[in-house]
């Protein structure tokens, strides 16, 4: 389990980072004008995504940036690695001008102030990393005296000031977009890669824009690790209403990866800062086509168009906990429920016919009747609920079972058995429950005596659901009012969904209980679903949630990075070839990124890192350390899994049916 230090001074764990915890309002930010699509202030939240064609292939890139566009993409953003592609978006922006196209074209930037330039005299907003618009990063880590720093904060004012002029002159807007995986040393030196340094890095060129009296700014805190993310936009907020500031925010989370995966880690970190209503442009960074991207990211922000009208919740003036640094809400150890657990992962089968040793396989057990044994799966629920249905066969020894507590009363106790109670059988039994005893209950219903009956009750688990609009918000209130109350019962998260199709389900659930996640609280997560959604689909979604909100790995992770126009090999191909030989690694982080240039820092904290180096050429890194150079491309796979062999961390993937 991670938690990490933000050592973050100036902000107080009550200093607040939104409007409200419990009302949706959505922050109100200044408008910024880009092209004919402004951003902020009342405007809609905007979707954006970004081109992966050679920026110099003007005809690939404009066919792209159509389809994007038609797909419902707001911005498109075009890399300008240097001056002669940052020339070419003169040539890519008129084609689409001429073809009808009046979408705001963004050109981004990394280490070539001269590119930014002339960049910001053609498109309509550029976007500039403040850890790598003035720096190389050396990986160094130096002690710098407070005078070295201020005399490196005036190299970057000179550096940057230009860019800053052009843009008030053109009327371009500019992202200052902080990436944790790309600080700068001295950053890094002085804040370690943390949100704070996350903030303090777009803090520095955020001050050289206002000293020139320039505004039209954006700003982003991209992570691919959740936690972080989320925390550093939430000490962003804080820090900008500490100061009288209130620029928009562009959400992402870098290098999310693909698929599954992709989709779940946007959503929590995404869907975490929408509900507090804080975003006014999204783009969700997908290992796919961009225009794939799009749909993901409307269906993340057009859930907050009628939230308003949510049935009130509480106020909560200040959180039990400190927002911006992650620990894990203290419950005691009930069963496997609670205490050191990981989250547990609580399957619904009680709408299926029967439940048979086949119906088990979707949820991560798999009999084998010539063996007569049970082949238990990395993604192996921990209990299934099945309602009032028999189970007559003997189950897997670390599987429990949940009964609605009407049948269980009347069926021979079994250890591995769990009564499920409304909340009047829990006040009727009067807590006498069985050695360990669920008890569900809607937020609306949380009142003032099961609070006292759960702090009396030591083996009851709360399995907790909410029927409010603001169905997260309305779920950490009432977490919050245990907290508050003292009562330290492990939570199951609960939501049921009857009528979304599977892909909306877990962008929602995702996002639901992700946020929570993402806050230390939940001890165990039910998901159920309608017809339209399997088994193994939500039992695979829940695992996915947990391990992007980093509270259980059961899987290996990938972060690649989206691809743009400096990708050096087929992202797609090659993310789907290297998931294939190495997704049996639990646990183990791979960074699959597109180029060299910005690859190595933005694949974070990636164990191993497969990184394009030239045409043809890949090299290899162990962490943050490059242990091969320019691999040919068709031996480069079999060389990673050379290495990750060499660190003793390889194992041999299990092979359907061979035990
Ligand atoms: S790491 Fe990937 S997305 Fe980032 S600049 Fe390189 S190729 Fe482009």
């Amino acid at each position: 389990m991670e938690t990490r230090s933000n050592q973050h001074t100036s902000i107080e764990p009550n200093d607040p980072y939104c409007n409200s915890l419990t009302a949706y309002s959505r922050f109100k930010t200044r408008e910024v004008k880009i092209g004919d699509v402004a951003l902020g202030g009342d405007k809609p939240i905007r979707v954006q995504s970004m081109t992966t064609t050679d920026t110099m292939d003007t005809a690939a890139t404009v066919a792209q940036s159509i389809r994007m566009i038609e797909a419902g993409c707001e911005y498109v953003r075009i890399t300008a690695p240097s001056l002669k592609e940052a020339r070419n978006l003169e040539n890519i922006k008129q084609e689409l001008r001429a073809q009808g196209y009046t979408t705001p074209l963004i050109a981004d930037i990394h280490f070539t102030p001269n590119a930014a330039e002339l960049a910001a005299r053609i498109v309509e907003k550029v976007r500039v990393n403040p850890g790598n618009y003035a720096d190389k990063k050396k990986f160094q880590l130096i002690e710098y005296s407070d005078a070295q720093y201020e005399a490196e904060i005036e190299r970057i004012a000179e550096r940057f000031t230009p860019l800053v002029r052009i843009c008030k002159e053109y009327g371009t807007a500019m992202r200052i977009g902080t990436n944790h995986g790309s600080l700068s040393d001295r950053i890094m030196s002085r804040y370690g890669d943390t949100p704070l340094g996350m903030v303090e890095s777009a803090m520095e060129f955020l001050r050289i824009c206002r000293a020139e009296n320039y505004h039209d700014i954006v700003l982003s805190m991209k992570a691919s690790n959740t936690q972080v993310m989320v925390q550093a936009y939430r000490l962003l907020v804080a820090t900008m209403l500490k100061e009288g500031m209130n620029y928009p925010l562009h959400l992402g989370v870098t290098e999310a990866g693909d698929g599954e995966d992709g989709r779940t880690k946007s959503a929590v970190g995404i869907g975490t800062l929408l509900e507090d209503g804080l975003g006014d442009t999204v783009r969700v960074s997908l290992t796919e086509e961009p225009e794939a991207e799009i749909p993901v990211a409307r269906a993340l922000v057009e859930r907050y168009t009628n939230r308003k009208d949510h049935a009130p919740i509480p106020a909560l003036k200040q959180l039990p906990y400190d927002p911006y640094v992650y620990s894990r809400r203290e419950s005691i150890t009930v069963g496997s429920f609670g205490g050191a657990n990981v989250p547990r992962v609580i399957a619904d089968l009680s709408h299926m016919e029967s439940i048979t040793p086949a119906v088990l396989s979707a949820v991560g057990y798999n009999y084998s009747v010539p063996l007569d044994k049970w082949n238990i799966g990395d993604l192996a629920c921990d209990a299934v609920y099945v309602g009032a249905k028999e189970v007559d066969f003997e189950l897997p020894g670390t599987l429990r079972l949940i009964e609605d507590s009407n049948v269980w009363k009347n069926r021979p106790r079994r250890e591995h058995v769990l009564p499920l109670f409304n909340r009047d059988e829990f006040f009727q039994e009067g807590g006498s429950v069985g050695s360990v005893c669920l008890v569900n209950t809607r937020t609306e219903d949380l009142d003032e005596s099961l609070v006292q009956m759960l702090k009396n009750t030591a083996n009851a688990v709360l399995v907790l659901s909410s029927d409010n609009k603001h169905r997260m918000p309305a779920m950490r209130r009432a977490l919050c009012t245990l907290i508050g109350s003292g009562v330290n019962n492990p939570v199951v998260i609960r939501r049921e969904f009857n009528d979304l199709d599977a892909d909306r389900l877990l962008l929602r659930a995702a996002t639901d209980a992700g946020a929570l996640l993402l806050d230390g609280m939940g001890d165990g997560l039910w998901l159920s679903g309608g017809a339209q959604v399997s088994h193994r689909s939500l039992n695979s979604f829940s695992f996915g949630i947990l391990q992007a909100t980093r509270t259980r790995i059961s899987r290996t992770e990938y972060i690649s990075c989206p691809s743009c126009g400096r990708t050096l090999f087929d992202l797609q191909e090659t993310t789907a070839m290297i998931r294939s030989r190495t997704d049996h690694l639990k646990g183990v982080k791979i960074g699959i990124m597109g180029c060299i240039v910005n690859g190595p820092g933005e694949m974070a904290d990636a164990d191993y890192g497969y990184v394009g180096s030239g045409p043809g050429r890949i090299t290899l890194y162990r962490g943050q350390n490059v242990v091969r150079k320019n691999v040919v491309t068709e031996e480069a796979v079999d060389a990673l899994i050379d290495l990750i062999r060499e660190d003793g961390v390889w194992v041999e993937p299990v092979v359907e049916g061979i035990s």
